[in-house]
Order: structure tokens, then C-alpha cells, then sequence
């Protein structure tokens, strides 16, 4: 490899959430400009970076499968894929979360790890990594001492305000507007992998997004671990959204993931009267019973949950409401169960993320509470939650056969369905309709004629 004229080819890999997809393009423009070339595929890299999510323990195995298939692959007495030795880096939550068991075992091989602040020091981390010998694991130095080659620090500070991503054309563009959670619901890893809140300030975010424009993307959506609790110079998200929203070029705005404790009478009447903010609130309620939403530590009762999604619905009616359950959270009880049962029916989400409790190394939850429900009740509480979901995602969606949205087309038609183009109406609906002369970016005004529990289906009016 010659680290000097030519750079390494890297090929990224991105698992998990938006923000790991905003990372990766952050990632991309820090190793373009410094002159490393970004390939298509892992045949042609010398360099593997995957960008590694620790949200579940199904995500893991994953990216340990993957690390696995890419040494193989590329061990010339293997033969396999790229016949050639190349540097795998671990990038992401997992590289902070799992320092200790990525580069002490010895099974993984992997030659460094970059935590989700360090980005920038990419460069130097290859380099580094380049010119020494992996033993199993372990980094040694041509002559020097064994040492290992990573950089998990996490900052206090916004770190990327200075670097525009390197995205792909589109109509969606994601934005970071702020990082880290301090929060500390108990059972999640976020605040140790990405550290305390940091937000940017509003002029800064504007002007990327005044860039994103003259690009000509149409939307973005706003990112943050905890987007709503955004706070920078005295100005809070709901200023940010109004500043956001004045970019010229910019028709939709849309955010993720809020928290419920973060919404005031200012955001709500930001996202009511806003009309370039979407109709769309993504809610993660997790649980509908008390003591499991204490031993959570989600700091609201399932009475406050209800009494804000109450609120928002006659603030804006149209508002499409989803939301993130965890079933089988330690000593969940089957009437505590039945609690997100009547909370679901209640709220009557458009759509909702189910999962099943998976303990995470590090977090309060691993450390207080025994992983005690069974692997069996946590698939039946999750079969019987997608089944009432998807009952009421079908009934809510047959409501709007007839209607008539102005939707925007973000979607290429799909290989199965080649005839057909696809767009979102403000309260995030996918809408297909016969691809005609339609364009990815175009707004079109459709009225629905059919409905499944996923997508809707319509014609250009
Ligand atoms: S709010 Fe809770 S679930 Fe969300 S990132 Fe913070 S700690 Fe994790």
C-alpha cells in the first residue's frame, strides 16, 4: 500500500440509524479531502471501514459476521472476494461501546476503532494502522512496543460544524442539528457511546441548509438523538425549526427522534402552524405502564404520555403520530403488558417500531436488572403488538382512500414495481402512483384510491 501519492481505497459500510447515515457522509468528505478515493465495493478497497451500530445485540452479530467475511475475503490463502490483505476499521457506537472486546480479541482482527467524535482523525488512524503488523488482534509496530490504534475520546463540543457531508443527490437530505443524550433512559447505550448533549448553533445549521438547497434538495430532516432537547445560544428547536423553515428552496422539514418530556407550547405551535414543518411526530413512548416506565427511567407516567398526544391532536388534527416500543423489558409482567396494549389502542399510532428488550453492555438496566423475561413471552407480547399494529395501521390508511394530498416524490420506482413512483404526503404516508412523467423532487396532488397497512395508493389529480 503507498500511503503517500495514492491513498487507500475505502469502502464504508453504514448500519443502524439516521445519524450513523449522516456520519457516514460526514466520514466520506473527511477522507475525500484528504485525498483518500472512496470506492463501490469491498473488492477494490484497501481499507474497510464499517460504521457500527450498538442499539441491539442482533446489530452486533451482524457487523462481527461482517468483519469475519472481509478478513477471509481478502486473505490471498483464502482466495476469496479482493485477494488481498486490507485494513478493517470499526467506526461508531460499537467502537466505543465495545473497545475492550474489539481490539483484546483475538478472533476479530480488527486493525483500529474510531469512536463517533473522532472522525477527523480518520486520516491519521489509517496511516497508522497501514504501517503496522496486526498479530491476531493485537497492533504492533514494526519494532515497537505492542500498542493499539483508536481514538474513542468524546467531545463536550459540537465536532462537525465545520464539515460539509458528501451526500448522495436526493430529495432528503439529513441534518445533525445536535449529539449525545443526557438522559440515560435505562436501558440504552446512546449517552456512554455518543456522550452529553451538543447542539449547533442556529446560523450554522441555516447555513447548511441554505447549501442543501442550492443543491436542490427539497427536504431535510433534522437529527438528533434527542432533536427536540436542541438548545444553543438561547435558542431553542422550536427557534430552529422557524429559522430552518425560512430557507427559500426548502418546501418540507421534518425531525426525529424527539422525547416526550421535550414539548413545550412554543414547538407545538411551531409544528401546528408551520407549514413547511411535516404533520409527522415520531413519539417513542417504549412502555404503557408506570413502574416499567420508572424502572426505565423515561420520566413521564403513561397519564402524561396520553395527556400530550391528546394535546397535540387538537393543536394540529392531521398530525400523524408513531412511535418506538420495547416489549420484555426485565420483570414486564403480562397485565403490565396489557397497559401498552390499551395505550396503543388508545393512541391509535399510524405506525409503531416494535422491539424485543435487548440488554446492552454498559447501561443501567444491564447493571440493575436481570434480563428475566423469557425469550418465548417476549415473542408472543411482540407477535401480538405487530398484529394489533398492523390492524390499525390498515384502518387508519383506509381512511384516507379519497383523499387528496399533495405528495412529494422521493423514490425511484422499484425493480418489482417498475411502473409505479413513490412519495410521501406531510404526515409521512408512502403513496405509489403510475410513474407517467413524474421526477424524483416533484410535488404532485393525488387523491388515494387504495390501502394496505404499509402504503397507500393514489393518482395524479
Ligand atoms: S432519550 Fe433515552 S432512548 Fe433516547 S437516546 Fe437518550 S437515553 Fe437513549
Amino acid at each position: 500500500m503507498n500511503n503517500d501519492v495514492m491513498k487507500n481505497k475505502i469502502f464504508l459500510e453504514t448500519y443502524g440509524c439516521q445519524m450513523n447515515s449522516y456520519d457516514s457522509e460526514l466520514v466520506c468528505s473527511i477522507l475525500a479531502k484528504a485525498n483518500y478515493a472512496l470506492v463501490p465495493t469491498e473488492d477494490e478497497a484497501d481499507v474497510v471501514l464499517l460504521n457500527t451500530c450498538a442499539i441491539r445485540e442482533h446489530a452486533h452479530q451482524k457487523v462481527y459476521n461482517r468483519i469475519h467475511e472481509i478478513k477471509r475475503g481478502h486473505n490471498p490463502a483464502g482466495g476469496g472476494a479482493g485477494g488481498h490483505p486490507v485494513i478493517v476499521g470499526i467506526l461508531g457506537c460499537m467502537a466505543t461501546n465495545l473497545r475492550t472486546e474489539l481490539l483484546e480479541n483475538r478472533k476479530f482482527k480488527i486493525d483500529f476503532i474510531a469512536g463517533p467524535d473522532s472522525y477527523k482523525r480518520l486520516p491519521q488512524l489509517i496511516d497508522e494502522a497501514a504501517k503496522t503488523e496486526v498479530r491476531g488482534g493485537e497492533v504492533r509496530g514494526k519494532g515497537e512496543e505492542v500498542r493499539k490504534v483508536f481514538d474513542i475520546t468524546l467531545s463536550e463540543f459540537e465536532t462537525y460544524s465545520d464539515v460539509y457531508p458528501r451526500r448522495e443527490r436526493g430529495v432528503n437530505a439529513w441534518l445533525a442539528v445536535m449529539r449525545g443524550c443526557n438522559n440515560f433512559c435505562t436501558f440504552c447505550v446512546v449517552p456512554y457511546t455518543r456522550g452529553r448533549e451538543r447542539s449547533r448553533s442556529v446560523e450554522n445549521v441555516v447555513e447548511e441548509t441554505r447549501r442543501l438547497a442550492g443543491e436542490g434538495f427539497r427536504q431535510v430532516t433534522l437529527l438528533g438523538q434527542n432533536v427536540n432537547s436542541y438548545f444553543c445560544e438561547g435558542a431553542d428547536f422550536a427557534d430552529l425549526l422557524e429559522a430552518v423553515s425560512a430557507v427559500e428552496g426548502i418546501v418540507r422539514i421534518r425531525f426525529t427522534s424527539p422525547h416526550p418530556k421535550d414539548f413545550p407550547e412554543k414547538l407545538l405551535d411551531v409544528v401546528a402552524r408551520n407549514p413547511k414543518v411535516c404533520k409527522h411526530i415520531h413519539l417513542p413512548v417504549q412502555s404503557g405502564n408506570n413502574r416499567i416506565l420508572e424502572l426505565m427511567d423515561r420520566t413521564y407516567t403513561r397519564e402524561e404520555f396520553l395527556a400530550l398526544t391528546g394535546k397535540i391532536r387538537v393543536q394540529c388534527p392531521s398530525i400523524a403520530l408513531t412511535t418506538d416500543i420495547i416489549v420484555g423489558f426485565p420483570s414486564e409482567r403480562d397485565e403490565e403488558f396489557r397497559d401498552t396494549v390499551a395505550l396503543m389502542r388508545d393512541v391509535e399510532f399510524d405506525s409503531a417500531f416494535i422491539f424485543k428488550y435487548s440488554q446492552r453492555k454498559g447501561t443501567i438496566a444491564a447493571r440493575k436488572y436481570p434480563d428475566n423475561v423469557p425469550e418465548s413471552v417476549k415473542t408472543e407480547r411482540i407477535v401480538h403488538l405487530n398484529e394489533i399494529q398492523k390492524a390499525m395501521s390498515l384502518k387508519k390508511n383506509r381512511a384516507h382512500i379519497g383523499a387528496e394530498y399533495a405528495i412529494l416524490i422521493e423514490e425511484e420506482p422499484s425493480e418489482r414495481f417498475p411502473e409505479y413512483i413513490q412519495g410521501r404526503t406531510d404526515g409521512n404516508k408512502l403513496v405509489a402512483i403510475p410513474k407517467a412523467d413524474h421526477a424524483l423532487g416533484d410535488f404532485v396532488q393525488v387523491r388515494i384510491t387504495g390501502a394496505s397497512a404499509n402504503t397507500l395508493k393514489g393518482v395524479a389529480i
